[in-house]
């Protein structure tokens, strides 16, 4: 390939990478095309080479108590070298076509750091409260998107 030092427009509202890299499953850089699904989650793995874990909360209704049961979803996505996410960063990945056994999303973005929370004792009924309240937003987010 002649044109790796050109970032391929994915098709999707993302900042393209700054770095340039010539990983052939890089949505940016090489023939990966990304279609499907887009989530955002926080990157609980980042061991395996070119891969990490993505974690991130989903809300189940439970028709029985009329209530939302908090559910966390993990999955691991392609990590391409000019994005290089590592542990608690927030990441937007992409499905794609399956690149291993248990690959089938990549990440397209670094949206930030997630904040960690420090070993301080909270009551435990408000930190519910509070990460209730961020889930809301989140879903604000996504929705307005
Ligand atoms: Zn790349």
């Amino acid at each position: 390939m002649n044109d790796l030092a050109k970032t391929k427009n994915i098709g999707m509202d993302v900042k393209p990478p700054t770095e340039v890299c010539k990983d052939k499953k890089c949505p940016f850089h090489g023939d990966l095309s990304i279609r499907g699904r887009v989530f955002t989650g926080v990157v609980v793995s980042d061991v395996a080479k070119n891969t990490v874990s993505v974690r991130w909360e989903r809300q189940r209704k439970m028709p029985k108590y009329e209530r939302y049961e908090r559910r966390t979803t993990k999955i691991h996505a392609h990590n391409p070298e000019c994005i290089k996410a590592k542990n608690n960063d927030i990441v937007k990945i992409a499905e794609c076509r399956p690149l291993s056994k248990t690959k089938n999303f990549v990440v397209i973005e670094k949206m930030g750091v997630e904040e960690k929370v420090t070993g301080t004792e909270d009551k435990p009924e408000e930190k519910k409260k509070k990460e209730t309240k961020e889930d809301k937003k989140q879903k604000e987010k996504t929705k307005g998107k």
